[in-house]
């Protein structure tokens, strides 16, 4: 038998097994030379006094004890002459659909519009140097989904705990580090990710699956309220009778069709914003209580909400240690978010900050029907557009000057690549959200000494924080509410709000079709 022993001990300590495990040792009254062998289980930081704890969960195994790793085994089917199911977007929820459907004897046939990852970098960097958007290959389009050039923050509000150790032990079967097992806020990285997203294709295709990229899906074919089969890209027809439609929150086309179609959609809640940035080091000065960081402390994280004037306001999807990216889906949009390194090691930090959107603001947008609350995304993003500069230049403002209603003369440095304009983000954004912005960002002041500062910029706007309309399926069988054989899935669909998520709800539409 291995033991388990929780302890507690400084930055540096927890960064050495030298170093923590004599602390192990002293607390279960052994010798360190009878540990013959440890892994660390659980890590989490308290960095709530200026003398910061790092809490660590040692699993050891002694001279006179076994020590066995106990790893999920996954065992992939070989499919390749099996009954197919279709599935669009090769994001995370159709990626882990596509696995679970394996391993449950089911041969997925994926389609993705996009391109895959080492031709979708070029996309992305002509996004950053020359403003050019591919509709079809881009921050949130091509191999692995929105996901693929992120933090890769893998932390939900799940409280699957099964469910969420299944999809990290898969990121790490399929390269992501170890720490993504045991970190109490696992990320892995922008720069890390295409790597374990190839090696999820691979996975797919050795077992006799099949991934098509450049394949949009333009219709579905329905009769009888039962689908028949999918066109791709206009042209080609591919029969079938199990559809799981992962296509993302960005897949505007999408809701489109169903609309046309008829197919019943709901209005969703969602919320938009801007982006925040503050030099990392004023974060860490904050949140650790110090000058300087120490080299054992990784770069500091935020979470902030309160509720102001009956909404949410709150950060959102922060990156310590990253870089805003242009996430428009297509030209003539202005949309950033954010990503970072697995080190987290840019001089800046930033965060969405977003403001719930209520039906009030949705009044001018209504003859859209169930479409309105994407309507009046795209709006802001064309605001935001109209109020930037050529190209992906975004619109901005200095934090302090955004909260007094002024306008910035200058900006501070950023780690936005295609620039920033300065512009009146108080003036022309929404009044629903700007005031509460302004409200939010002096309370947010209050709970963290420093934040609300000039050297501090916003960026506009963060309008994709979630999808703003729902595809309805049934509770128990996971089919759409109408349309037989459709099975939407993920972010797009309303049943996910981040990468974790995401594969979790893949995996659970694959369980439903693999059963039957
Ligand atoms: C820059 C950025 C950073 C992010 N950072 C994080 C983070 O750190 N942690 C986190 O949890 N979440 C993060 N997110 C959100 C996260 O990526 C999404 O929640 C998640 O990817 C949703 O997964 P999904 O599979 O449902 O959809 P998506 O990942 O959006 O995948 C949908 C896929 O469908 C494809 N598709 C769309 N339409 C069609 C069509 N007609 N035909 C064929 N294919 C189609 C798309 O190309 C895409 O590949 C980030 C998002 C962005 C944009």
């Amino acid at each position: 038998m291995n033991i388990q022993v929780d302890i507690k001990c400084t930055p540096k300590q927890a960064s050495n097994e030298s170093l923590y495990l004599p602390i192990v040792a002293k607390q279960l009254k052994i010798d360190v030379s009878e540990i013959t062998k440890s892994r660390i289980l659980r890590k989490s930081i308290d960095a709530r006094k200026r003398d910061i704890i790092i809490n660590l969960r040692v699993d050891i195994a002694t001279e006179n004890s076994d020590f066995e790793i106990e790893k999920i085994k996954f065992e992939y089917n070989d499919v390749k002459n099996s009954e197919e199911v279709v599935i669009i977007g090769t994001g995370p929820a159709g990626l882990f659909a596509a696995l679970r459907l394996i391993e449950l004897g089911k041969k997925p046939v994926v389609y993705e519009r996009g391109k895959p990852i080492s031709e979708r970098k070029i996309d992305i960097a002509k996004i950053n140097r020359e403003s050019i958007v591919d509709e079809n290959s881009n921050y949130c389009f091509g191999e692995g989904g929105a996901g693929t050039f992120s933090d890769g923050k893998l932390y939900t509000r799940s409280k699957k705990r099964g469910s969420v150790t299944r999809i990290l032990e898969i990121l790490n079967n399929h390269g992501a580090d170890d720490s993504i097992l045991y970190e109490a806020h696992p990320h892995i990285g922008t720069n890390k990710l295409p790597r374990v997203i190839k090696s999820i294709r691979e996975t797919i295709l050795n077992a006799g699956g099949e991934v098509h990229f450049n394949s949009k899906l333009t219709d579905i074919i329905i009769e009888n309220n039962k689908v028949t089969g999918v066109e791709i890209n206009e042209s080609e027809i591919k029969k079938c009778t199990k559809l799981i439609l992962a296509t993302g929150h960005s897949a505007r086309d999408i809701y489109e069709m169903l609309y046309a179609k008829k197919v019943d959609l709901e209005a969703k809640s969602f919320a938009m914003g801007v982006r925040v940035e503050h030099p990392q080091k004023l974060i860490d000065s904050i949140q650790y209580t110090c000058d300087i960081r120490s080299e054992y402390l990784p770069a500091a994280t935020y979470n902030l909400v309160q509720q102001i004037d009956g909404r949410g306001v709150y950060s959102f999807c922060m990156c310590p240690g990253g870089f805003i990216v242009p996430a428009a889906t297509a030209p003539n949009q202005m949309v950033v978010n954010g990503m970072s390194p697995a080190k987290r090691d840019s001089e800046f930090a930033n965060s969405g900050m977003v403001v719930e959107v209520k039906d009030d603001d949705l009044k001018e947008f209504k003859q859209y029907g169930v479409l309105a609350g994407m309507k009046y995304q795209e709006y802001f993003e064309q605001m935001a557009y109209n109020n930037g500069g050529a190209g992906m230049i975004a619109p901005a403002q200095r934090l302090s000057d955004f909260v007094k209603a002024r306008i910035s003369e200058s900006l501070p440095k950023t780690s936005y690549h295609p620039g920033i304009l300065t512009s009146p983000m108080h003036h022309w954004m929404p009044e629903n959200i700007t005031k509460r912005l302004q409200k939010g960002f002096k309370l947010f002041n209050n709970k963290m000494r420093g934040y609300l500062t000039n050297d501090a910029v916003i960026i506009g706007v963060e309008s994709r924080t979630s999808s703003p309309v729902r595809i309805p399926r049934n509770k128990d069988n996971f089919e759409h509410i109408t349309v037989k054989g459709l099975y939407p899935c993920g972010e797009g669909a309303g049943y996910a709000g981040g990468i974790v998520s995401a594969a979790i709800d893949g995996e659970r539409v694959a369980e439903i079709i693999g059963a039957n």
